[in-house]
């Protein structure tokens, strides 16, 4: 016997129609590439979206079709991600950090047929535009006074004058909610990036979790600013959490330094913000150079790579903000787990709460993990066992757009590539990517932990651990340091470091300073670039 209640998708669309209609004065503010400071209402955006959709009918997109952008989180690409899903297309999220031969290759293989851009990235634009050879509309996300005339783009049309031609009353499609949504490509560090296709479903879903107060705890009462691109894996999803809640949204435009950022914190009111470990250090680096404090801000949602503790216990300390250490990747929407403490521990001592908080959390409901071993035997949730962890649940990837790189499943779990722990109470650590892992002399160990305790030092901007080749233990740790500015730390100085911190043979065999360390296109360590320049470093046991 079936239910009696209505069979009513879960679409993109159903989101900003009821931002508009029951948060239609809650305000969307964004610092514009342009520099200045612009504000509306989901009203006005719900409008605008609407638009999007009559201007791609005019141009005879087809559904399915991709659309994709090249912008900084901001009001206009807002509105695409609603314009674009909501009336059937696919939005297609390119991310304008990668190299441009990349961005090539990722339209091509998406192929893309319309392409929006900042006019930050009109540079970049110009130099692959070419080569998109299944795009047929280029869209400046700006006024139509602010076009170059010799931008040397065939057609190319300010999107202000694209949507200001179409009428903002438009009836969204009644889609099956399983109806592609959108399209972001995982960053592809081993062979070509591979594309997650989520559907109007699996968004919703992924939205309404995101929400709950295990999770972002989101609401009307928030002020959300979403530093985590929304060209990385949807901004988490804050934009369509942040809809269907009627939080405040707050853009940060391209200005992700600790200035610009902390001031759009404070101007703002905002109480929730959402970044990548690297955006942070930056924030906290200016807060402690100016003196400053928050006024606002409650909790901030750090992943996307391991939260170092010591800038948990430092939001925490010296500022009074919480950090909820999330977990998540591309194939999954991305949340997986975000930590919150449980009832139970609310009454520990603050040292015992920080050994949970450091962790990566709780799953959310709707996804379910596991943790193998190598036999792809389950191990038990101790907080001991470290095993590969596999996930399952309806906002992870079931292929890879186009069917790229086979089956991805193991008996329906995907495999993430990360080695973690669960504890009793299900709290997941990542003890590291299986890839990153260092395995010596048959033990393994957490580059992660190794890096943590680093950060920990005084002197100690950002710091890498990568395996190097080892003749007796196969490979052993090296620490890649960046000093902070105007500190000189030596290498005896870091290793005294890990001294009743780890075990001996954890230590790293050698530091090495560097100027700078390699960052990805969303910011996190590339430790493979690292590993390709000190392979052939000698550690001076070995040497
Ligand atoms: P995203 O684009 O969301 O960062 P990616 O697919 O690029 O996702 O990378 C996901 C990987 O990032 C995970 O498999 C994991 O290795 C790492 N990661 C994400 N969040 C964390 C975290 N909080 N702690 C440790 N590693 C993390």
């Amino acid at each position: 016997m079936l239910g009696l209640m209505q069979d009513q998708g879960l679409l993109i669309s159903s989101l900003i129609e009821f931002a508009d209609r029951n948060h239609g004065d809650a305000p969307i503010v964004s610092r514009r590439v342009e520099g200045d400071i612009h504000r509306y209402t989901y009203r006005d955006a719900a409008g605008r979206a609407r638009r999007v959709a009559n201007a791609l009918d005019a141009d005879a997109i087809e559904q399915g079709e991709r659309v994709a952008t090249l912008a900084w989180n901001g009001y206009r690409h807002f509105e695409l991600y609603f314009g674009v899903s909501g009336s059937g297309r696919v939005l297609h999220t390119l991310n304008p950090r990668l190299a441009p031969d990349q961005v090539v290759w990722i339209a091509n293989h998406a192929e893309d047929r319309v392409l929006c851009f900042d006019m930050s990235f009109l540079p970049l634009v110009k130099a692959v535009w070419q080569r998109c050879t299944t795009v047929r509309k280029w869209v400046a996300l700006c006024e139509a006074d602010a076009l170059p005339a010799d931008s040397g783009i065939d057609g190319l049309v300010s999107y202000e004058a694209w949507i200001g031609a179409a009428s903002d009353r438009y009836t969204w499609p009644a889609l099956d909610e399983r109806t592609a949504a959108s399209l972001c490509y995982t960053s592809g560090t081993t062979g070509n990036p591979k594309g997650a296709l989520y559907s109007h479903r699996s968004t919703v879903l992924h939205a309404f979790a995101a929400a709950l107060p295990d999770a972002m705890s989101l609401s009307a009462r928030d002020s959300v600013l979403p530093v985590v691109p929304m060209f990385h894996v949807n901004a988490w999803g804050t934009p369509y959490a942040a809809a269907m809640t009627g939080a405040k949204l707050v853009f940060p435009g391209g200005a992700l330094d600790g200035k610009s950022v902390y001031e759009l914190i404070e101007s703002e009111g905002v109480t929730l913000a959402a970044g990548v470990p690297t955006v942070w250090l930056g924030l906290l680096n200016h807060m402690a150079q100016a003196g400053a404090r928050f006024s606002t801000l409650q909790r901030t949602v750090i992943g996307g790579s391991a939260c170092p503790p010591a800038m948990i216990h430092t939001f925490k300390e010296q500022y009074g903000v919480a950090v909820l250490h999330a977990w998540g990747m591309t194939e999954m929407s991305p949340l997986g787990t975000v930590c919150n403490l449980k009832g139970k521990q609310l009454a520990l001592p603050p040292d015992e709460q920080m050994k949970t908080l450091v962790k990566q959390g709780r799953a959310i409901y709707g996804v379910d993990m596991k943790i193998v071993d190598p036999e792809g035997r389950e191990l038990p949730w101790d907080g001991q066992a470290s095993g590969d962890l596999l996930v399952k649940g309806p906002w992870i990837i079931s292929s890879y757009f186009k069917g790229e790189g086979g089956d991805p499943l193991r008996d329906g779990w995907f495999p993430t590539g990360d080695v973690a722990t669960i504890d009793a109470d299900g709290f997941l650590q990542i003890t590291d990517r299986s890839k990153d892992v260092i395995k010596s002399g048959g033990e393994w160990i957490s580059s992660i932990d190794i890096e943590n305790i680093a950060m920990a030092h005084p002197a100690v901007a950002m710091a890498a651990c990568i395996a190097v080749p080892h003749p007796k233990w196969d490979e052993r740790p090296l620490l890649v340091v960046m000093p902070k500015p105007g500190t000189h730390p030596d290498r005896a100085d870091i290793l005294r470091f890990y001294e009743g911190r780890v075990a001996k043979w954890q230590v790293p065999d050698d530091v090495v300073f560097v100027d700078a360390i390699p960052l990805g296109a969303t910011g996190k360590m590339q430790k493979m670039k690292l590993r390709e320049q000190f392979r052939d470093h000698v550690l001076p046991a070995a040497g």
